[in-house]
């Protein structure tokens, strides 16, 4: 199966993307770590990475659109994906079709986790107040390490909403006309937005 996952920062897709990934034996990508992982390289590359992420900006489309490509092309992604912050852009929704089109490959289904912006920014200030938590040397807090992004800051979670809801709406639109979405309520706890995922899933794996 070849999946997407959309939803605002917070939505809970990294998340779901490890669980979906789990259970039906894809290979879960998520944009967002691999640019991390780039910026972790401290080279030109990583370092202009790193500029747009401090801002909550996205990169731009032809960077995100060709790291993806390769990605796509490995070999563990042979049995299918889900896609967790990618495509985040009209743009990018339609590089990902054509590119899979080019390899005679379609997506399955694409998830909006539909949260309201007030769930969001609690999340999100949670998540940055660990951080604060762990700059102070709380020691319960160090599990949760991986947790903490330095792009969880109060003003940049209020950038990363803005661009992220605008951008949001459109991919919906095109999903939806391609009779791929599924809009999931992604308020409730991470189990039942898994079950009311699989609902989906489940069925759709026994046509495939
Ligand atoms: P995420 O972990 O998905 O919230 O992504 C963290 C940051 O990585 C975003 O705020 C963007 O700066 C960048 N990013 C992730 N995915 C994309 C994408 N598909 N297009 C552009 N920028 C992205």
């Amino acid at each position: 199966m070849r999946l997407v996952l959309l939803g605002l920062p917070g939505a809970g897709k990294g998340t779901q993307a490890k669980r979906i990934a789990e259970k039906y034996h894809l290979t879960a990508i998520s944009t967002g770590e691999m640019l991390r992982e780039a910026a972790k390289e401290k080279d030109t590359f990583g370092l202009r990475v790193q500029e747009y992420m401090n801002k909550g900006e996205l990169v731009p489309d032809e960077w995100i659109n060709s790291l993806v490509k390769s990605r796509l092309q490995e070999k563990d992604v042979e049995n299918g994906f889900v896609l967790d912050g990618y495509p985040r852009t009209l743009q990018q929704a339609k590089v990902l079709e054509a590119y899979l089109q080019s390899q005679n490959q379609n997506l399955d289904a694409v998830f909006f986790l539909d949260v309201s912006q007030d769930t969001l920014r609690h999340r999100l200030a949670q998540r940055g107040n660990l951080r604060s938590k762990e700059k102070q040397g709380n020691s319960q807090i160090e599990a949760k390490r991986e947790k903490i992004r330095l792009d969880d800051k109060p003003e940049v979670i209020e950038n990363r909403m803005r661009i992220n809801k605008e951008l949001t709406q459109p991919l919906v639109h095109f999903y939806k006309k391609r009779n791929l979405l599924h809009i999931i309520n992604g308020e409730s706890n991470p189990a039942q937005v898994f079950e009311s995922i699989n609902e989906v899933l489940s069925p759709l794996k026994r046509e495939l």
